[in-house]
């Protein structure tokens, strides 16, 4: 089980919670991030994670540089005096990650959110190819020249619906990350 992310132990709602950061992660950057997040329990060396993991030193380094870009991880930096080579202590920001959670999902309502005034505001139409709002139809009178065929008016509430659907189930994930 997966109990890296316990933000407090007090608070009953954290194995929830932890699922639902566990969820955000694997859904915004993959199940192969959340793997080297759960070894660094406590700071490591990419070459340890990768030994845990039996992956290459590389693959790993990647997946760090990914999370290090999201601000997921940090690490302290020392010269090997033997080698003259670096290496790198990695380190969890627990934390930084539950605002990344927070802030991924803020972005992905606000996109949806013009997503759907752009389908509710406009008369969508579609050919074999796409769906385009009116002005689109009109100026290219009613033909696409793509595919050909001419653009007719789609009834898009089934388009309209999902995307409420989705809105609504953003915002309760949002509120169980507050
Ligand atoms: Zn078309």
């Amino acid at each position: 089980m997966y109990s890296i992310f316990v933000v407090s132990k007090k608070k009953k709602s954290a194995p929830r919670k932890n699922n639902l950061v566990k969820d955000i992660l694997i859904e915004s950057l993959s199940e192969d991030h959340v793997k080297v997040i759960d070894k660094l329990n406590k700071p490591k060396y990419d070459e340890d994670i990768a030994d845990e993991l039996d992956v290459k030193a590389t693959v790993i380094r990647t997946l760090l540089n990914d999370l290090h870009e999201n601000g997921l991880v940090e690490y302290d930096r020392s010269k090997n005096k033997r080698t003259g080579w670096y290496t790198y202590l990695w380190k969890r920001r627990d934390d930084k990650i539950n605002d990344y959670v927070k802030g991924y999902l803020s972005t992905k309502i606000n996109d949806l959110t013009s997503k759907l005034n752009d389908e509710t505001q406009n008369l969508m139409f579609k050919c074999a190819c796409a769906r385009v709002p009116y002005q689109l139809a009109m100026d290219s009178r009613f033909k696409c020249s793509e595919c050909n065929n001419n653009f007719v008016e789609h009834n898009n509430s089934e388009v309209v619906d999902d995307i409420v659907g989705e809105i609504t189930r953003l915002n309760s994930l949002l509120q169980q990350a507050e």
